[in-house]
């Protein structure tokens, strides 16, 4: 048997962590079988621009290497994928559950299911449907027709008994007919819900097994009746635990991010995001910014591969202790029978984690082909770099090592692209290091040492600093502050040694220069 698995989202513009967890371990699992990952779309509650509303998920999952066998913009043999374009499939299958016996037209109206609703509520039992309007032949129909009654469909639910389930995570689960009621699956308009629709599907895709979220076990027992009804071989299901709230068991949402915020690891995460946003003009009010949904990560320039390894770790392990894997690794490792029964927490600093070592890891040219994005739209590097200029990168972005957790960073690193004549000083750094007239002095000397040493690498340079600084008996403190302004218009950034070499005698000449005219010309 291929194994065929399936992500079925809606159309609703984004992609949710959540989503894409349960995305991933449909994609791992079926990768792990050699089996197919279909990717089916469930738009039954029609969308005005479902194309629109559906490029950030395909985006999102492309992004992070979860393609699919069959689906939008790849095909397959058993499209369309979208349920929108599957309704002949559902009226035929409503109409062979109707003929079966599994189903009826019921005319009642609303107020008087919820009438009835009322009436058992009052006496404190369950409700259940009377079926009191149910059509059973064509000359019921035309009765309740002929009062101006309109019928949906409904299923004829067995109202006692059992149904099991064997759950590849929960195990085993039990659910009483006599507590599922006589759920619609076509309105009176003539739409088909959705429940039958993913049964349909699930069926016409060949989907071996239903990897879904835990929110989904409730309608296991509507589905599992419908597939009975019409003779269908049930999926093997695997209801995942939902992500949680950082610090919570509540469900992750999008919705809430001001009361995340109040996590530090999370704001941490979001301020990060919000300074690279701002610097490429990206929309920061845009619904999708936030640290919820996949696109966030994706335009400050996190690693799909550290998304997707701490996201497997995220309801899954394979034993207590490994938690760093590549793709084939984890693919290799996956197990439905590993996943946890209880909520995963999303975890920032975690995330934060696996994102620092597998940047970390990253080599030389792929950092740069990373980070040279940002730079260009920061408009700091024209597009494309000359090879040249992509060395220069290659060196501020090796300088700057571990400062860059996600290449959005390199952006700290601005001053390096900025044009020495336009360079832009911090003002506060400027009145506290470049405020007195003995740094302005020692900064003047040390220009004319600069002007013509040799060579210009960071050990050497390191060598002549230091004796600079016990030639001149100050502190190296005195010098290396005032310099680290002079050149970078900032008072933090990385080595000294290396931002001297980086820069070049010319530039650091210039650069100097220009800090002393500046601040002769203010105090
Ligand atoms: N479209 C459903 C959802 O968004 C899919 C449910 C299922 O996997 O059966 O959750």
């Amino acid at each position: 048997m291929t194994i065929r698995t399936r992500f079925a989202p809606s159309p609703t513009g984004y992609l949710h962590i959540g989503g894409v967890r349960t995305a991933l371990y449909n994609w791992l699992f079926a990768r792990k079988h050699g089996g197919q990952f279909i990717l089916r779309i469930d738009d039954t509650d029609r969308q005005r621009n479902v194309e629109e509303a559906l490029r950030p998920i395909l985006d999102g999952l492309r992004w992070l290497g979860i393609d699919w066998d069959e689906g939008p913009e790849v095909g397959g043999p058993l499209g369309p994928y979208y349920q929108s374009q599957r309704v002949d499939r559902y009226r035929d299958a409503v109409e062979r559950l109707v003929a079966s016996g599994g189903a009826y037209y019921d005319y009642a109206a609303a107020e008087e299911i919820q009438a009835e609703r009322a009436e058992a509520e009052r006496q404190k039992r369950t409700f259940r449907y009377s079926r009191r309007f149910m059509a059973e032949t064509v000359a019921d129909r035309r009765r309740f027709e002929a009062e101006g009654r309109r019928a949906v469909v409904r299923l004829k639910m067995p109202g006692e008994g059992k149904l099991i389930i064997d759950d590849a995570i929960r195990g085993r689960v039990e659910f009483d007919w006599a507590n599922e009621q006589d759920h619609v699956v076509q309105r009176a308009d003539g739409s088909f819900l959705y429940h039958l629709a993913n049964v349909v599907d699930d069926r016409d895709f060949q989907i071996t097994h239903v990897i879904r979220a835990e929110e989904h076990l409730s309608n296991t027992p509507r589905q599992a009746f419908i597939i009975e009804t019409l003779g269908y071989e049930r999926p093997a299901y695997a209801h995942l635990p939902f992500v949680a709230e950082p610090g919570s068991h509540t469900k992750l949402s999008k919705r809430k991010l001001n009361k995340y915020l109040k996590d530090r690891d999370f704001a941490e995460l979001l301020e990060r995001g919000r300074k690279i946003a701002a610097r490429i003009g990206h929309p920061l009010e845009a619904d999708a910014f936030n640290p919820v949904i996949v696109d966030f990560y994706r335009s400050v320039g996190f690693l799909p591969e550290a998304i997707v390894n701490y996201l497997a770790l995220l309801g899954w392990a394979l034993d207590d202790k490994t938690e760093h894997f590549s793709r084939p690794e984890l693919i290799a490792a996956f197990s439905l029978a590993r996943v946890n029964k209880a909520p995963a927490s999303f975890d920032p600093r975690k995330l934060m984690a696996f994102q620092e070592r597998h940047f970390h890891a990253l080599s030389p040219e792929r950092k740069v082909e990373l980070v040279v994005p940002f730079l260009e739209k920061a408009g700091l590097v024209q597009s494309p770099p000359s090879n040249e200029r992509k060395k220069y990168i290659e060196n501020v972005t090796a300088a700057a090592g571990d400062r860059i957790k996600v290449a959005g960073d390199i952006l700290d690193s601005d001053d390096f692209f900025q044009a020495d004549d336009r360079l832009e000083y911090d003002e506060k750094a400027v009145e506290k290091n470049l405020g007195k007239e003995e740094a302005l002095e020692l900064l003047t000397k040390l220009r004319d040492r600069l002007a013509t040493f040799e060579p210009f690498t960071p050990d050497a340079l390191e060598a002549m600093l230091r004796e600079f600084v016990e030639t001149e008996r100050i502190k190296i403190g005195q010098l290396i502050h005032p310099l680290r302004v002079a050149l970078t218009g900032k008072s933090i950034g990385f080595g000294l040694f290396d931002t001297l070499a980086i820069l070049g005698r010319e530039r650091c000449l210039r650069r100097i220069e220009r800090a002393l005219a500046a601040a002769g010309k203010t105090s």
